[in-house]
């Protein structure tokens, strides 16, 4: 197996593209070095995006926020503006693994490895984030919702990889919020996860809201009847209630070791509850 590291995503792509054999990209390693370990994966090629200089930051400007493919989680963390103005993003993936995962894995990893119940999916479909996508033909934007297409399945090409991911600029007393819930208190994978990303008028109605579960469908699941019981309303205990019913309805998860269909088909409900009061508390600050 052949390892590099280009500092331009053009390069990046281009060995991409004269790989004869399986080509992997790798960001912070935390899913495929466990894949290569376990010889569930076996790529002639491992190219490395942590060197690539348009991969490593986060800015911000007046048409929101950029956050480069290779930024680690713990840096996400760190950036007090983005945690300010994105909770809900930073806390999904403050939730995955341990302090020494966070300081390698990225949300770039987290997305394309596409596990149904992956903790920084859900924040980031329901802000309305689009990945900056390089391919051989040059960029194109994709919604980060039309990414993950099945357990361990994307829409990119063998040939593609993102280089960033945008949010989009945020209106005043807005704000969002991720919640999982494990049978642990940490280093666990979710049975539930649930975001809410919503913004209120002057008057405290909800004008915009999205609600997106995860670990409840073979990908994460947009729940539309939710976002509706919010919009228009206060985020009152009947529209909260909308919220429930309406999550616990649209969860299609199957029965594991980690709970049945039926637990989870109602922790659904409540865990989106739970993030909706939360990102309406955050909102309101
Ligand atoms: C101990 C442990 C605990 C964990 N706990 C959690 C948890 O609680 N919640 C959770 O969600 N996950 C958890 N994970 C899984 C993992 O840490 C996350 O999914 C992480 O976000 C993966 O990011 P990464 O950068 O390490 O990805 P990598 O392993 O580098 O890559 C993952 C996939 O993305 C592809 N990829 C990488 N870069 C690009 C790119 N630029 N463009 C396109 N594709 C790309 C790779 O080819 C690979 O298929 C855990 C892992 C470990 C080892």
């Amino acid at each position: 197996m052949q390892y590099i590291a280009p500092t331009t995503s053009a390069a990046a792509v281009a060995a991409l593209a004269a790989c004869n054999g399986d080509a992997r990209l790798l960001a912070g390693g935390t899913d495929i070095l466990v894949r290569l370990q376990a010889d569930l994966v076996e790529p002639d090629l491992l190219v490395d995006i942590k060197h690539i200089v348009a991969c490593q930051h986060i800015t911000e400007d007046a048409s929101g926020f950029i956050i480069g493919a290779a930024v680690p989680s713990a840096q996400l963390g760190e950036h007090a503006r983005l945690s300010q103005v994105w909770p809900g993003i930073v806390e999904g993936m403050g939730l995955v693994g341990s302090t020494q995962v966070q300081g390698r894995a990225t949300l770039t990893g987290n997305l394309c490895n596409a596990s149904p119940a992956a903790d920084g999916v859900p924040a980031m479909v329901a802000a309305g984030a689009t990945a900056c996508v390089v391919g051989p033909n040059g960029t194109r934007q994709l919604a980060v919702e039309d990414i993950p297409t099945g357990p361990g399945q994307i829409s990119l090409a063998n040939n593609e990889m993102i280089e960033s991911f945008s949010l989009p600029p945020r209106p005043p007393r807005s704000s969002d919020a991720y919640i999982r819930f494990i049978p642990r208190t940490e280093m666990d994978i979710a049975v539930v996860g649930a975001a809410v990303n919503l913004t209120l008028d002057e008057t405290g109605t909800c004008i915009a809201a999205c609600v997106v579960l995860g670990a409840v469908g073979p990908t994460f699941i947009t729940v539309n009847a939710a976002a509706e019981a919010l919009i228009g309303s206060q985020v009152d205990e009947a529209a909260l209630q909308a919220v429930q019913n309406a999550c616990s309805t649209a969860a299609t998860p199957i029965s594991d070791k980690r709970g049945t269909a039926e637990f989870r088909k109602h922790t659904a409900g409540v865990i989106a509850r739970r993030a909706a009061i939360v990102a309406h508390s955050r909102a309101l600050a």
